[in-house]
C-alpha cells in the first residue's frame, strides 16, 4: 500500500483555484515536488494519509471491506462542489467525494482501491440496508426516519434548504413566495418532503437528480429548484449568467456518514476520524465548497446520531 503525503497547509490557494474543475485528489503518490511542477496540471497531492494496519473490533462493515480488499462507497455525481463526475475526464471532485476517501484513507484504502457507486437520494437507505455499499457520503440528511433503517456518523457538515431560480426571476425571494409556482426537486429528499408539508399550495416536480431540475429550470418547465444551499450554489456557479440562489436558508440539514444500522464500531472510527481530523475536514472544505462561496465550519460530531 504506497502512502500519500500529508501536506497541509501548502498549496492551498492553488488548489481552491482549481476547485470545481479540478481533482484535488487525483492519483497517489504524492511528492512535496510535485507542488512545484503547476503548468495546469491537476494536484495530485491529498490531505491525508493512507493508514496501515488498520484493525476495528466488531464491525462488520470493516470485516466486508477487508475480505474483498477494497471500499466500496455510495456518493452523488451531479453535483458540483460536493459529488460531482466530469463526463470527460472522468474524474470525481467534490467535498462529500474527498470525505468518502479520507474514510477509505483512514481504513487502509487508496483511490484505487475504491469502487464509487452513484446512488440517487430515494436509493440510499437501500443500497445500505441490501450491502452495495460499505458507506454513503452524499448531501445526506440525518433524520430520525433514516435512523430507523441505517445509522449515521457525523454530523460533518451543516446547510439548509434554499431555492435556485432563473437570474432574471423577481418573483421568488422565499418559500412563502411558492403558492401557484413549480418547484422542483429529488425524489425521497427532505427537501421536497418539506415543500409537500409546509408549503402545499406550491406545484412539486420531481426527478431522481437534482440536475434534471436544474435543466427543467433552464427550459422554463419549472420556476424554482429546491434542496440544499450548498447544493445549489454549486449549480448557480456553474451557470451565473442564468441561475441565483435567493433568500435565506429554511431548514437545518446535518450531513451524516451513512453506515449499515448497528454498526457502533465503525460510526465511532468515523466519527473519531472527523474529531481529530480538523485540519484534514478545513483543507477539504476550502479545496471544494469553500472557494465556491460555500460558508461553513466544522460542527461537532454527535454521537446520538
Ligand atoms: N440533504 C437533503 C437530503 O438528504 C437533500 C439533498 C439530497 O437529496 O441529497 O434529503
Amino acid at each position: 500500500m504506497r502512502k500519500t503525503k500529508l501536506i497541509a497547509g501548502v498549496g492551498l490557494a492553488a488548489a481552491a483555484l482549481l476547485a470545481l474543475t479540478a481533482c484535488n485528489s487525483g492519483t497517489p503518490g504524492a511528492a512535496p515536488s510535485d507542488e512545484a511542477t503547476g503548468g495546469g496540471e491537476e494536484t495530485s497531492s491529498t490531505p491525508w494519509e493512507v493508514a496501515t494496519d488498520v484493525t476495528i473490533d466488531g464491525s462488520p462493515t470493516f470485516d466486508a471491506i477487508t475480505e474483498r480488499g477494497m471500499v466500496k462507497v455510495g456518493v452523488k455525481e451531479d453535483q458540483p462542489g460536493l459529488g460531482y463526475l466530469d463526463p470527460t475526464t472522468g474524474e470525481r471532485t467534490g467535498f462529500d467525494v474527498d470525505v468518502a476517501r479520507w474514510i477509505a484513507a483512514s481504513l487502509g484504502y487508496d483511490e484505487d482501491k475504491i469502487e464509487f457507486q452513484a446512488i440517487p437520494s430515494a436509493n440510499r437507505e437501500q443500497a445500505i440496508v441490501n450491502g452495495d455499499i460499505d458507506y454513503y457520503v452524499g448531501t445526506y440528511s440525518i433524520t430520525d426516519k433514516r435512523k430507523e433503517q441505517i445509522s449515521f456518523a457525523g454530523p460533518y457538515f451543516i446547510t439548509g434548504q434554499g431555492l435556485l431560480v432563473a437570474a432574471d426571476n423577481d418573483d421568488i425571494k422565499g418559500p412563502d413566495d411558492l403558492a401557484g409556482k413549480n418547484v422542483c426537486s429529488a425524489t425521497g429528499s427532505t427537501s421536497i418532503q418539506r415543500i409537500k408539508d409546509e408549503y402545499p399550495d406550491a406545484t412539486t416536480t420531481e426527478f431522481d437528480t437534482y440536475s434534471q431540475c436544474v435543466e427543467q429550470l433552464k427550459s422554463g418547465q419549472v420556476d424554482a429548484v429546491t434542496t440544499d444551499e450548498a447544493i445549489l450554489i454549486g449549480y448557480a456557479a456553474q451557470d451565473p449568467d442564468n441561475l441565483k440562489v435567493v433568500g435565506d436558508v429554511f431548514s437545518e440539514e446535518r450531513y451524516g456518514v451513512g453506515i449499515q444500522k448497528g454498526d457502533t464500531a465503525f460510526v465511532e472510527f468515523v466519527n473519531t476520524m472527523f474529531t481529530d481530523g480538523g485540519d484534514v475536514w478545513q483543507q477539504i472544505f476550502d479545496n471544494n465548497l469553500g472557494a465556491a462561496g460555500v460558508e461553513g465550519t466544522q460542527p461537532e460530531v454527535d454521537p446520538a446520531d
